[in-house]
């Protein structure tokens, strides 16, 4: 037989994700692509002696997922250097620096991060811990949301910061009653210390894309949306896509989104438009770019219609930031628009949100409608009169669904501040659904766990999974009309985010002629209950019909 398949699934409950989201038994596979969909039956006729055959055992075949919004250089990375992701108090926090601090004696600086911000009053760890552990040496370690970084006191002397610093324009120094530096610092102003800091070695960078993408694979990620790629020593990332490509190593799909720096205006373009015409190569391309808009609600930095809330309930007079100027935004996005990138935002509280549509539709009425698919990522709180926009001005939804429920920094420290009715407006994703908005998922992975089960178990429950026990004392369902169900959930997941990275047309759904990105998950997660999605496990990942990851077990 002349077009035998190089690989075959039998067996097997095979969720296409197709338009009609159709079941099958079987697939084949051949030259990379998908050759056959069906009945194991009209399968077994493409079977010949060359062809490997997985029996899938009535285990369930999903299209790769798409992570829409992820960091896997910097996730990588952290687990390279001093990780504090999987730690949950402030004892283990110190115990690792200290570890780290004593088996790498030859570290100019101490560097990582991952801690919590719910361990720590008002989510601010101190200097002076750090000092007990750490003084010869600056430390600088950002939170697991990289939003805000606890630094000891050489590092704070090394930057000059004092109580005469003032807070930059971006960010706050968070500081005692005497005014002078507390260990906490705030999003832009962690620039103060991280200037300061020595570049990653390129080596290291590369081996944290690696190390990241071989984590993502074993979940079943063929491809993502890298959230913030750049060209700077400090970080690199940009450059270890190309020289992974070249190498043959990047066997994910990766959108590179290129970073705007909000200390530049409208002349980084002419850089970017360098930067994508120099950063595709293999399976890697950077057509994308990230402006950061607000940033997040737990350090009252997000940007906001109406002033946070204080401790009793009260407005305060701060509504957050937005990091670019809305003016400037708009003018920003519309040039962009016409050079055809595609805008990711960081869209966190309802004035970015709100300021990022408005400024794809100026884009909208200035340049028309284009398929650029320009997105919103975190989307936390949506003002209700927004809604409808996503579908009017073709904005994506980009939901990071792991967020969606109670947990102690939902419970103490944002619902507080946010009041009536406002908290209620949080990751509204069935209402995004009903008004007809594009729904795309992301984990923004090293901020939360990357494993889309665990993310969609969330999106359908709005509850965290039964074995996440890591300060979740509340198990009520948080906000359960938002709900959304397990199929929109995986569609968001693959078809979804392939949309947002323009290879719909290839990848995101198990059919004949796209390429053959598949995960085998060890059950139909639709065969069991809601409140078992999280513990559904990958056991064998595809990309172009090779295989990427493989359980040891399986
Ligand atoms: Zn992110």
């Amino acid at each position: 037989m002349s077009s035998a398949a190089d690989l075959a699934f039998v067996n097997g409950d095979v969720y296409t994700v197709d338009a009609a989201r159709s079941w099958a038994r079987a697939v084949a596979v051949r030259d990379g692509a998908i050759a056959a969909v069906g009945t194991d039956d009209e399968i077994r006729d493409l079977i010949g002696d060359g062809t490997e055959v997985v029996d899938l055992a009535g285990r369930m075949l999903l299209p790769g997922f798409q992570d829409a919004h992820v960091h896997p250089v910097g996730g990588g990375v952290d687990m390279l250097q001093c990780d504090q992701h999987d730690l949950d108090t402030k004892d283990a926090y110190l115990g690792a620096i200290a570890d780290y601090a004593r088996t790498h004696p030859d570290e100019s600086w101490i560097l990582g991060g991952g801690w919590s911000q719910d361990v720590f009053p008002r989510g601010c760890p101190a200097k002076e811990d750090i000092d007990t552990v750490v003084s010869d040496r600056p430390v600088f370690l950002p939170n697991r949301d990289g939003h805000s970084a606890w630094v000891n006191s050489k590092a704070l002397e090394i930057a000059g910061i004092t109580a005469d610093t003032p807070d930059p324009e971006d960010g706050r120094i968070e500081r005692n009653p005497d005014g002078s530096p507390q260990g906490t610092l705030h999003e832009g102003a962690q620039t103060l210390v991280v200037q300061h800091m020595p570049a990653l070695p390129p080596d290291t960078v590369y081996d944290g894309l690696l190390k990241g993408q071989a984590y993502l694979h074993s979940l079943g990620i063929t491809g993502w949306q890298d959230a913030i790629v750049d060209d700077s020593d400090r970080y690199g990332n940009y450059q270890a896509y190309l020289t992974a490509a070249g190498r043959g190593t990047l066997t994910a799909r990766v959108v590179g989104a290129l970073w705007w720096e909000r200390s530049r205006g409208l002349e980084q373009i002419e850089d970017l438009v360098a930067l994508r015409a120099g950063g595709s190569a293999g399976r890697f391309a950077a057509t994308s770019v990230k402006i950061m808009q607000d940033g997040v609600c737990e350090n009252f930095t997000a940007a906001t219609i109406d002033p946070y809330l204080d401790d009793h309930g009260h407005p305060t007079d701060n509504n957050g930031f937005s990091m670019v100027e809305p003016e400037l935004l708009k003018e920003a996005v519309t040039r962009l628009d016409a050079l055809g990138f595609q805008v990711h935002f960081h869209a966190l509280a309802d004035r970015a949100v709100r300021e990022a549509l408005d400024a794809i539709e100026v884009a909208r009425s200035t340049n028309g409608f284009n398929d650029l698919r320009h997105h919103l990522a975190h989307i936390q709180i949506v003002h209700p009169d927004d809604l409808p926009r996503f579908r009017q001005l073709g904005a994506l939804a980009n939901a990071q669904p792991l967020w969606a429920a109670h947990e102690a920094q939902m419970d103490e420290l944002t619902i507080p501040f946010l009041g009536e009715p406002r908290w209620t407006w949080q990751y509204p994703f069935a209402s995004l659904v009903r008004h007809g908005a594009t729904l795309v998922m992301g984990s923004d992975w090293s901020v939360s766990s990357p494993n889309p089960m665990e993310e969609m178990h969330v999106a359908v429950n709005r509850q965290m999974p039964a074995d996440y026990t890591y300060r979740v004392d509340n198990r009520d369902v948080f906000l359960p009309d938002e709900r959304i169900d397990l199929a929109t959930s995986i569609a968001a997941f693959t078809m979804g985010s392939a949309y947002a990275n323009h290879r719909d047309h290839d990848t995101g759904s198990i059919e004949t002629g796209k390429r053959a990105d598949l995960a085998v998950f060890d059950r139909n997660v639709f065969a069991h209950p809601t409140e078992e999605i999280a513990s559904a496990q990958c056991l064998m990942t595809y990309v172009d019909g090779q295989q990427v990851y493989a359980a040891a077990d399986a």
